[in-house]
């Protein structure tokens, strides 16, 4: 672990033309390492924290391995790999993060544990860091005002798997200011990602279409109608998606799936949104989808 203040020595940082070139990152987790793994890749020093050094090193555990199947295929080469690792320090302490650019929240979708974090980071941050949040659902205005700087606060709603997917949802706060909006769409662009404003609703546009549709898939189940694999296998082959939503749902994590549709369900105050009941049973008992091993599918068998 490493909590530096000493950037200066992360090679290859030069070659990042935009002024920000600091990262932090909150949460380790799926989204926070994938997250992590593209902006080393794309030659900015990150700092990725966790709460514990364990899950800090779990997250570049997976960061490793997936920038080694990168290799594997010819994509880089040993050294850069190695470089872009470099690129990534751990620690498990929130004020390390005071001179980062940019922190970019991928904590848990809990209202309580995003108001904590930004407290802190609102506190400890240098004046002119930018504070982002990757939130799925839970309002970035909300968010932002928590802080003493909503103006530099922004929703940045990376896709699920980071390095592979396209799309950022960027979105502006009530009092996101035209600063930090064009930083962080060029930021974007920065990644090789595309970015692509919404305005700051519950869901915002991927959330408030997606969950439903998988919420109606876990009835499905619940109902009786067909099986998992007959809804996935139906929507997957009869609606061309590349996965179907009970997948999906394992993918996203049951945890978040049901974070998701309380903030809309709430947020919104139309029983459409209303969790399944089934939804609410796997989370009780521990069944988080493919990061917990379990979920609609089992992900233990050989
Ligand atoms: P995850 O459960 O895989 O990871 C969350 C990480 O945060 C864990 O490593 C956990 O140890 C860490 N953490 C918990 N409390 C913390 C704290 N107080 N400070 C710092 N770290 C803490 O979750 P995820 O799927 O990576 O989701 C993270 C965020 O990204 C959520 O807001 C989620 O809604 C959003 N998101 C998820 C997806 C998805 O498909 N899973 C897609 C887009 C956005």
């Amino acid at each position: 672990m490493n909590d530096l203040g000493a950037w200066g020595y992360i090679r290859g940082l030069e070659a990042f033309p935009m002024t920000i070139k600091h990262i932090g990152i909150i949460g380790a987790g799926q989204m926070g390492n994938g997250i992590a793994h593209v902006f080393a890749q794309a030659g900015c020093a990150v700092l990725l924290q966790d709460i514990t050094e364990a899950y800090a090193q779990k997250g570049l555990a997976t960061i490793h391995k997936n920038l080694q199947r990168g290799l594997d295929k010819g994509k880089m080469t040993a050294d850069e790999k190695a470089a872009i690792l470099a690129r990534v320090q751990l620690t498990t302490n929130l004020e390390a993060l005071a001179d980062c650019d940019i922190v970019i929240e991928a904590a848990p979708e809990k209202w309580e544990i995003k108001k904590q974090i930004f407290e802190t980071l609102d506190r400890v941050c240098k004046p002119g860091t930018i504070l982002a949040s990757n939130t799925s659902s839970i309002s970035i205005t909300k968010l932002a005002a928590i802080t003493k700087r909503p103006e530099a606060f922004i929703g940045m709603h990376f896709m699920n798997p980071v390095p592979v997917m396209q799309l950022i949802e960027v979105i502006r706060g009530l009092a996101t200011n035209e600063a930090t909006f064009e930083a962080v769409m060029a930021l974007s662009k920065q990644l090789g990602k595309t970015p692509i404003h919404c305005n700051d609703f519950p869901g915002f546009v991927s959330n408030r279409v997606l969950l439903p549709m998988i919420n109606e898939a876990i009835y499905a189940l619940f109902e009786g109608v067909a099986s998992v694999e007959s809804i996935d296998g139906i929507m997957k082959l009869g609606m061309n998606h590349p996965m179907g939503p009970l997948t999906l749902a394992d993918f996203i994590g049951l945890d978040t799936c049901l974070s998701i549709l309380n903030v809309l369900h709430e947020g919104l105050g139309d029983p459409k949104y209303r969790p399944c009941p089934l939804l609410i049973k796997y989370v009780d008992a521990g069944w988080l989808g493919k990061k917990s091993g379990r979920g609609f599918y089992d992900y233990n068998k050989a």
